[in-house]
């Protein structure tokens, strides 16, 4: 919200400062700029004139920032420096645009294929210097440009790539230091062959890729997706291949560079501090190598070693302790028989490899890319060339792969080519024909209905030969003990182990209590930590919530659930072992003012994604479909990494897929995240879950309690607080106060306030269900327009609980009510 400020005073400083420029953009051909003279954009952005870097004392023509002139982002003489200040640069009467020294001799040059009748040189608002007929102000006309020769950085509106048709290659090149502006060894381009993508090059080898473009962001990077402040184009065709970026608000500046030492970055200028902040460095991590673990082999920054070897490969030669040998790389078990029947393995979330020898079209489905690639012996892989909707297009790959890394975010499917004998797990999900599948659920028909009949002939069968009413009694019998087997899967702890393990439930071991019990911590003795949920007697949970409980979570898995590991029913004492997660709850850490300091915006994203990820698990992957009705704060459980894990599914109800809604005649769960019509009439439906889901994200990113939510001005609840400032157009305000954002997290977490306020609309079928959250939440589609929120006041709260409004001294302490209605 600070950097939002400061950059509202950033444009106001600038438009008051453009106004009072009064100084030349133009030079024609009977002016001329000595050492010492500029020009100024017709704005005031840019300036152009004679500089030297740092301590040297050679001198440059160069175009640099009005707000901080040693921002230097051009160079035109860059390998050809002037010794002294007699330098002059000057417009020829055909159209070069020329720089002099002493002597008068050319030092750096324009150059032009065309002439014109009045040649002007500029300096554009945008930082481009322009060489143009004085009356003709088309781009496509210009007789030459800074922006097709780039220095060390890339600026909005520039282009990064080729013009196929002249085989002009635009791209940004290092400094040698920074007190020489000559080409360093480093370059940022375009690589144009097979799918063209971007590559950081040393000298002449690729040293990081950042993939091809997915019509969302780059393979290799997710960072750059599309957001209210950067427009980002990727343009492919016969003509032209280049990248580029915009700002709609021409107030704020940014500018990507290539370092010279080869590290790329994006800086916005921010007025508060008069510098420029790195908004994004590029982590040239093991992974970001250029085929760091060789061919076949896939890089995993969170593994050690990183490197393994891709499924149903092994490494060439292996070495002590790492599996890959990353020179050679990795070979198939099985080799590629051209005649052999063949199959696709499929890799998730993976970088696609390297697309320098990948031939595309953009037109194919992934069924029509599979078909292709089977049909061509030597494709080795196939995947989707653009991910949007769901995936269109084809990229196919020929040769070996290499480059392949595990993305946390944003990786894409690939599918592998392997012989059909290849053991592993084939690719999940096929693409069948419409015949094929006729064939298939025909078939499958036909099987059912033949077993049923053998079913049933050899029921007959036995019935004759065994008692009748005896066989009965026994299977009865077993079937019970079977299910009775099936719901106790899950170890059994003893209770004297867990009395040991948490040192008698002693109050020193206590981690917090739910509305169920205590919760205590305790070490089995093999050094295992735990934590041990223990039934209170007197809560309200009987047997049966505790057996639900059980029976539920112990089906479940999926990373963002915590994971139960056994239970324990003895002596009337009921209890569930769960792993133990070192971070305890979320509301310990974004209600706490000093601890929230340790959630930065990515750690707060990363949470409220997983969270949506869990209870989309919950709502529609899991094999039972729960709706958990008690999501909150401190509900969600930190791993050592702070990913979230929900917890307390004692409350969870399993639910049939066609079941819409449902009544309940007991209300549980906790003010404050309950929806409307749950709380008023006792109706649950996944959408309850949703609005609590979105009170949750609004609660992390405003740090605030939506239970008790307190203002000067108002007496709206977090929600209502959320919905006034979202239609007064100021939701920056909701943003926590400690946590500066950048820009461009910023629209990210604005992204965020806005799923949050669709979750809590009043109405469920206003809300949109978990998948979309998720969808929502991961990429830049547009969203729609949230309507009020329910418990826009926070009327019920006042009813409920202790809580007035006025005094701002609400009971934190959220409870969870079990009513009898
Ligand atoms: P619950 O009864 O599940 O709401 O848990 C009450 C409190 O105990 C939570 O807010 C956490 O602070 C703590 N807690 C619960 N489960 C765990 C766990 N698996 N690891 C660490 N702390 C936990």
């Amino acid at each position: 919200m600070e950097a939002f400020t400061h950059l509202f005073v950033c444009s106001f400083f600038f438009s008051l400062l453009r106004t009072s420029i009064s100084q030349d953009s133009t030079i024609t051909p009977n002016q001329s700029i000595r050492d010492g003279g500029t020009l100024v954009s017709a704005d005031g952005s840019f300036q152009l004139g004679f500089f030297s870097p740092g301590n040297s004392k050679t001198r440059y023509v160069g175009i640099w920032y009005m707000i901080s002139s040693e921002t230097v982002v051009w160079v035109a003489n860059r390998n050809a420096p002037l010794n002294d200040q007699s330098g002059v640069l000057k417009v020829t009467d055909d159209g070069f645009l020329v720089l002099l020294n002493s002597t008068n001799s050319i030092v750096w040059s324009s150059n032009t294929s065309r002439t014109a009748e009045n040649p002007v040189a500029q300096l554009l608002d945008t930082g481009n210097l322009v060489v143009k007929d004085r009356i003709d102000d088309d781009p496509e006309k210009f007789l030459w440009q800074s922006f097709d020769y780039p220095c060390d950085t890339l600026l909005p509106k520039m282009k990064l790539g080729w013009n196929l048709v002249t085989g002009l290659d635009r791209f940004v090149s290092s400094w040698k230091s920074t007190e020489d502006p000559a080409q360093g060894e480093y370059s940022m381009r375009i690589d144009p062959r097979g799918l063209p993508q971007v590559v950081l090059m040393k000298r002449d080898s690729i040293l990081a890729r950042l993939g091809s473009w997915n019509g969302l962001h780059f393979t290799g990077y997710s960072g750059l997706r599309q957001n209210p402040i950067y427009n980002y184009e990727f343009v492919l065709n016969e003509k032209e291949v280049y990248f580029e970026y915009k700002l709609p608000d021409t107030s704020v500046f940014v500018r990507s560079m290539v370092n010279p030492s080869g590290v790329p970055q994006r800086f916005i200028w921010m007025d508060r501090t008069h510098s420029w902040e790195p908004i994004i460095t590029a982590q040239l991590d093991q992974c970001a190598i250029y085929a760091f673990c060789g061919s076949y082999a896939s890089c995993d920054i969170n593994n050690s070693p990183v490197c393994s070897c891709l499924e149903g490969f092994l490494s060439k030669s292996p070495k002590d302790g790492d599996p890959v040998d990353r020179s050679d790389g990795c070979v198939r078990m099985t080799p590629l028989e051209c005649n052999d029947r063949h199959k696709f393995l499929k890799r998730t979330g993976v970088k696609l490899p390297d697309t320098s020898s990948s031939w595309y079209n953009k037109s194919m489905t992934l069924e029509e890319c599979e078909g292709i690639c089977l049909k061509n012996c030597s494709c080795t892989a196939y995947a989707s060339l653009d991910v949007r909707g769901g995936g269109s297009g084809c990229v196919l790959w020929f040769g070996r792969l290499v480059d392949i890394s595990e993305l946390a975010e944003g990786g894409q499917d690939l599918y592998i080519r392997m012989a059909i004998s290849e053991p592993g797990r084939p690719e999940k999900k096929r693409h069948f024909s419409k015949k094929k599948l006729v064939a298939i659920i025909v078939g499958s028909t036909l099987l059912v209905v033949g077993m049923t009949i053998v079913g049933l002939v050899s029921y007959i069968w036995k019935k004759k030969l065994k008692n009748q009413e005896m066989t009965k009694r026994s299977q009865m019998k077993d079937n019970n003990n079977e299910s009775e087997k099936e719901d106790m899967e899950l170890p059994i702890f003893d209770m004297v182990a867990i009395a040991n393990a948490t040192d008698n439930f002693s109050n020193n071991n206590k981690l917090g209590e739910g509305g169920f019990g205590p919760v205590y911590k305790g070490i089995l003795p093999e050094g295992r930590n735990i934590a041990v949920k223990r039934l209170s007697k007197n809560s309200g949970q009987g047997l049966n919530e505790f057996k639900n409980e059980v029976n539920l979570i112990a089906k479940l898995q999926h990373r963002n659930l915590v994971k139960l590991l056994g239970s324990c029913i003895q002596e009337n004492e009921n209890m569930l072992i769960y792993e133990y997660m070192p971070n305890k709850s979320l509301d310990s850490f974004i209600f706490d003012k000093a601890k929230s300091k340790l959630l930065d915006w990515h750690k707060r994203i990363n949470i409220i994604r997983g969270v949506a990820k869990g209870l989309l698990y919950l709502h529609e992957d899991s094999r039972l479909k729960i709706i958990h009705r008690d999501l909150k704060a401190s509900n969600i459980l930190l791993d050592n990494n702070m990913n979230p894990k929900i917890s307390d599914f004692g409350l969870a109800r399993s639910f049939e897929e066609d079941q819409i809604d449902s009544k309940t005649n007991r209300i549980i769960g906790t003010y404050g995240y309950m929806s409307p019509e749950y709380a008023a009439h006792g109706q649950y439906s996944i959408k309850s879950d949703v609005f609590s889901f979105g009170v949750l994200a609004l609660e992390i990113v405003s740090g605030k309690k939506n239970r008790g939510f307190c203002h000067s001005d108002h007496h709206l609840s977090l929600t209502g607080h959320a919905w006034k400032l979202w239609i007064e157009d100021r939701p920056m305000e909701l943003i926590e106060d400690n946590l500066v954002a950048d820009l461009c997290t910023l629209s990210n977490v604005l992204r965020h306030i806005h799923v949050g306020l669709l979750c809590v609309q009043q109405r469920p079928k206003n809300r949109p269900n978990m998948s979309s959250v998720v969808q929502m939440l991961s990429n830049e589609s547009l969203l729609p327009k949230p309507k009020q929120p329910g418990f826009f006041t926070d009327s019920l709260e006042a009813d409920s609980s202790s809580t007035k409004h006025g005094t701002c001294s609400a009971n934190e302490i959220t409870i969870t009510l079990l009513e009898a209605r």
